[in-house]
């Protein structure tokens, strides 16, 4: 999904991505860390399907992302194939201390591989490694899970900001590649 700039100031990329994994893992509050800076110990569901846009700039050029988070569907395995549609970068998350999270990876692989392109830029993001003490996944086994898929991979914790910036930015770079 590109566009061209419409004041001329050279060219304006936009580009959709999405927020998967299983509920309560932390795709909320990884996206508000990524684009407001804030973390919310509560954060309930949100109504509606939400997006929001970060501009970035990648090798001189204005980047904009459109990041796509769930409302709270995922809990009901229902996102919806109008959610992936145009999607051409992915995170999915899941807590490293919860294994069930991991678990279901691989059916979250599946349902983004079912509804998008084949040129999707994906992360694998352990999240949550800030518990380091509860931790019930290792970064090895995270690891081999996303050489095993072709996926990028990075531990982050929303709390702390750890490596948040750097995994959507990894996966906007990749984008970038894959359209050049
Ligand atoms: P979502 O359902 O995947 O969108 O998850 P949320 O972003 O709503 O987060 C679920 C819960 O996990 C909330 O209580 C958050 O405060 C908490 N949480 C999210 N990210 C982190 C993190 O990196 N570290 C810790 N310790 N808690 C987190
Ligand atoms: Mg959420």
């Amino acid at each position: 999904m590109s566009s061209s700039d419409e004041e001329g100031s050279g060219e304006e990329y936009l580009f959709k991505i999405v927020i998967i994994g299983d509920s309560a893992v932390g795709k909320s509050n990884l996206l508000s860390r990524y684009a407001r800076n804030e973390f919310n110990a509560h954060s309930k569901a949100t109504i509606g399907v939400e997006f929001q846009t970060q501009s970035t700039e990648i090798d001189g050029k204005e980047v904009k992302a459109q990041i796509w988070d769930t409302a709270g569907q995922e809990r009901f395995r229902a996102v919806t194939s109008a959610y992936y549609r145009g999607a051409v970068g992915a995170l999915i998350v899941y807590d490293i201390t919860r294994k069930t999270t991991f678990e279901s990876v691989g059916r979250w692989l599946d349902e983004l591989k079912t509804h998008s392109d084949a040129a999707v830029a994906m992360m694998l993001v352990g999240n949550k490694c800030d518990l380091e003490n509860i931790r019930s996944v290792s970064v090895e086994d995270g690891r081999s899970l996303a050489e095993a898929e072709g996926l990028f991979f990075m531990e982050t914790s929303a709390l702390d900001s750890t490596n948040v910036k750097k995994a959507f930015e990894l996966v906007i770079q990749e984008i970038c590649n894959n359209v050049s």
